[in-house]
């Protein structure tokens, strides 16, 4: 539905004032802030309010205090609230685009527009979805029911690759379930979630979403909180862990959305050139900082090496720049800390002679966190770039020649996050698929998401799911009813 022009009047927001937590309905500063970056020159892009512990605390009070009126709501009205969410989030936009550009990087006019909208399309999409009361037993003497309520209070904590669409897809179903959310972005990404908690302050009753920036610590305070029912955190396996460590305090809930090091096994029988521009794309996307990316392609050893000249000529048609600029297919990496990784990484690949048929060296006299496109041809198994997530624009091609060792490589990963198989002959690539250890597999396709569609980690790459009815029962409790006639 087109958002109307008054509509828009209402919730328009200037994007030239300052950075402000949204607490309890009120836009608050901090007393302090701190600098955000831009990563295409590394400039000083704002200062973001730094959130005192007293702050969180608020917050968390707020949420809590705003949980009872809101889970009392009806499902219908609790919909028309996000729908509008959606409708100011949509009247935004623009100005949010740009904003995700320059504090994250990506490219304006392909990535950071496609992040948006999808958000936008999520919070609205979700909002739909019904969690059906499910009747087990219905007989002359008893009736079973499966309801379920909501938690409480949730505290959200995102990183730094994809912040909008993170935080949203953790806003609106959280909220359509009936709890209240605080929300602690990425201290390196915090303006995009400042400004969809300012939006969302002007559309949702006051203290139902809480933003609130600053650093590292205030994720601990959530974490540790007893008036937190459920984090829903995506990041890192080792700051997960930290999470649930400390969760267990009050027996949080938890959901889990870690890192990856997904494989893509392209079988012999491929028609391998039609594929290239795909698995480019899968891999170097977000300039790999990505944890759904692919980290590590297995070509059978029949193809491998036309498979890696077809892909170094598509990888070279690709330009790393500014994500402002038109034409900007790549942009930087996000942050310094993360750059310094893969500088490091680039080293080890240096240092060790693997051949390197594309980049593989990082011009450090650059200001902002420019990592070229770079292929590793045939890297050995037990090498960091085979091992190790890179969360950067590298990525090792791999020859193998028999499938049942491709398998056990594949899956001989703390990670389980995603995997894709390719083949001509179909069964033969699904019979592959099934023996992939991760929470999502494509065949002969990549990277397809969807609002009903649950997706999460095996093993270390996290515990339960996003999205799908499973996603949204992820903010509930089950509640089983049992009635005698
Ligand atoms: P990170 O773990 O460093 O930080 C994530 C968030 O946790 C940030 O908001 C940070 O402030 C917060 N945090 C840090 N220490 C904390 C603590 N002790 N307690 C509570 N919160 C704390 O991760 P990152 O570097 O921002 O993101 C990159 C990682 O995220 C990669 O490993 C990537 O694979 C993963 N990731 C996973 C998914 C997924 O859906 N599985 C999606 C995107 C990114």
């Amino acid at each position: 539905m087109p958002t109307s022009q008054a509509a828009i009047e209402g919730v328009k927001l200037y994007f030239s004032k300052p950075y402000m937590l949204t607490i309890n309905g009120e836009l608050l500063s901090a007393p302090n802030t701190f600098d955000v970056f831009n990563p295409a020159d590394n400039t000083v892009l704002a200062h973001a309010p730094e959130a005192s512990a007293e702050q969180m605390e608020a917050a968390i009070q707020a949420a809590k205090k705003a949980f009872p009126s809101w889970a009392a709501l009806s499902w219908g009205k609790r919909c028309e609230y996000i729908t509008r969410y959606a409708d100011a989030l949509e009247a935004n936009k623009e100005d949010l685009i740009t904003l995700l550009t320059l504090e994250q990087g990506k490219p304006r006019h392909t990535m950071a527009t496609s992040e948006v909208e999808a958000s936008i399309y999520w919070v609205r999409e979700v909002a739909k979805r019904k969690i059906p009361v499910e009747v087990l037993e219905d007989t002359e003497q008893h009736t079973v029911e499966v309801h379920h309520t909501p938690l409480g209070v949730v505290g959200a904590i995102t990183p730094w690759n994809y912040p909008v669409l993170l935080g949203l897809w953790k806003v609106a179903p959280c909220l359509i379930t009936g709890n209240t959310m605080v929300l602690k972005p990425s201290p390196y990404t915090p303006l995009t979630s400042l400004r969809f908690g300012e939006i969302a302050q002007r559309v949702l009753p006051a203290g139902v979403l809480n933003v609130v920036s600053g650093g590292n610590e205030l994720g601990q305070i959530m974490t540790e909180h007893p008036d937190i029912a459920k984090i829903s955190f995506t990041g890192s396996t080792a700051t997960g862990k930290k999470v649930m460590a400390s969760g267990s305090s009050n027996l949080k809930r938890v959901t889990l959305e870690l890192g990856g090091n997904d494989a893509a096994i392209v079988l012999a029988d491929t028609d391998y050139k039609s594929i290239v521009p795909t698995l480019f794309w899968a891999a170097f996307g977000n300039s790999g900082q990505w944890c759904i990316a692919v980290k590590r392609l297995y070509v059978h050893s029949s193809i491998h090496a036309d498979f890696v000249r077809e892909f170094v000529a598509y990888a070279k048609t690709k330009k790393v720049g500014d994500g402002m600029n038109v034409g900007t297919d790549l942009g930087p990496i996000q942050n310094r800390m993360q750059y310094n990784k893969l500088v490091e990484l680039f080293d080890d690949v240096k240092n060790n002679d693997y051949r390197v048929p594309l980049g593989g060296t990082i011009d450090r006299t650059l200001a902002g966190n420019f990592v070229p496109v770079t292929i590793v041809d045939n890297p050995p198994e037990s090498s960091r770039i085979v091992q190790e997530e890179p969360f950067g624009p590298i990525l090792p091609i791999i020859a193998f020649d028999d499938v049942d060792d491709v398998v056990r490589r594949a899956n001989a990963s703390p990670f389980g996050l995603g995997g894709s198989v390719w083949g001509g002959d179909r069964d033969a690539a699904i019979a592959v698929a099934n023996r992939l250890e991760t929470g999502t597999v494509w065949v002969n396709e990549i990277h397809i998401h969807g609002i009903d569609i649950p997706f999460g980690g095996h093993k270390q790459s996290g515990m339960g799911v996003e999205n799908g009815h499973e996603g949204l029962c992820e903010f509930t409790n089950t509640k089983t009813l049992m009635l005698k006639k």
